[in-house]
C-alpha cells in the first residue's frame, strides 16, 4: 500500500513508452528485454514472490533447460514462484516467467511442471505480448490483470495499482495464441528430454479439480485465463499420438523435483 504513490507514475511512463513504440512500428529485442525487466521489477515488488533458494534454483534450472533449446536461447531467462495457492502462470516480455506455487503443489512429477513452463516459454518465444503491443492503438489494449492471473489482490489499492499496470504488461492471449503456446510448449519440453505427457495429465487434473469445486476453486483463475481447455486437451492428445515413437526414453520425473516438493511443503503460504 505504501508503494502505491511511486508505483503509479512509473507505470504511466511505461504505458507512454509503449504507445510511442507501437507508433514507431516494431519493438526490438532490446526494447522488449528492457520492458520485461521493468515490469518484472514491478511484479516482484507487488506480488508475494517465494524467496527460497532451493525451490528457486530448481525452477530456474528446469526452466532454463527448456528455454535454452528454443530459438530464443539468447534471452536471460528468469523464473520465479509466486507464493499463492491459486493455480496459474504468466510470462512477461523478454523471458521473465512466473509460476504460482499452486502449480508446483499440484504437479505430481517434473513433466507436469515442465509442461506449464514450456507453454509460458513459448509465449515469449513467439513474442505474443510484444505483438499485441505492436498492434495496439495507443495504450488501451484489451488485457488481463495481474490480480486475475495470480488471485492475490484482495486489497483494493493493490488491485487498482496492478490494474493500471495491467495494460501493456499482462497480455490476455487469444485462443490461437494459447494453442500455439501449447503446441510449441509440447516440443520445447520434448527437446529438453522430458516427456510432454505431463501437459495432458496436468490439464486433466485441473479440469477435474475445477469440476469438483463448481468453478470457484483454486483452478478457476487458470480457466478464466486459458479458455478452451477441453479443445486443448484434445490437441495435446493428438500430438502425443503423432509423436508416440519419440517419447520412449524421455524422463517423467527426477529426484530433484521430489526434493523441491518436500522443501515446498515446509514453507509458509502467503494466502
Ligand atoms: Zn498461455
Amino acid at each position: 500500500m505504501t508503494s502505491f504513490p511511486r508505483f503509479l507514475p512509473r507505470f504511466a511512463a511505461g504505458l507512454a513508452a509503449c504507445a510511442i513504440l507501437a507508433g514507431c512500428g516494431g519493438i526490438s529485442q532490446q526494447q522488449e528485454v528492457q520492458m520485461g525487466a521493468q515490469e518484472a521489477q514491478q511484479v516482484n515488488a507487488q506480488l508475494p514472490i517465494l524467496n527460497d533458494a532451493t525451490v528457486n534454483a530448481y525452477v530456474n534450472s528446469l526452466g532454463r533447460s527448456i528455454a535454452s533449446r528454443t530459438s530464443r536461447a539468447d534471452l536471460n531467462w528468469q523464473f520465479a514462484v509466486v507464493n499463492t495457492d491459486v493455480i496459474n502462470a504468466f510470462a512477461l516480455p523478454g523471458g521473465y516467467i512466473y509460476v504460482n506455487r499452486g502449480v508446483l503443489s499440484r504437479a505430481s512429477n517434473e513433466s507436469e511442471l515442465a509442461g506449464v513452463l514450456g507453454h509460458e516459454i513459448e509465449h515469449v518465444v513467439r513474442r505474443h505480448s510484444v505483438k499485441q503491443m505492436e498492434q495496439a492503438q495507443g495504450a488501451n489494449v484489451g488485457v488481463g490483470i495481474a490480480c486475475a492471473l495470480t488471485g492475490v489482490c484482495n486489497n483494493q489499492v493493490a488491485a487498482a495499482a496492478i490494474q493500471v499496470g495491467g495494460t501493456a504488461v499482462f497480455a490476455k492471449f487469444s485462443r490461437a495464441d494459447e494453442v500455439q503456446a501449447d503446441e510449441g510448449g509440447f516440443f520445447n519440453v520434448m527437446n529438453a528430454g522430458i516427456n510432454p505427457r505431463g501437459m495432458l495429465t496436468f490439464f486433466q487434473k485441473l479440469l477435474a479439480e475445477e469440476q469438483q469445486s463448481g468453478g470457484s476453486g483454486p483452478a478457476s483463475a487458470w480457466f478464466a485465463d486459458h479458455p478452451g481447455t477441453q479443445d486443448r486437451i484434445a490437441d495435446i492428445q493428438r500430438l502425443l499420438q503423432e509423436n508416440a515413437s519419440k517419447l520412449n526414453g524421455l524422463r517423467t520425473d527426477t529426484p530433484a523435483f521430489q526434493s523441491m516438493k518436500r522443501r515446498l511443503s515446509q514453507l509458509p503460504l502467503t494466502r
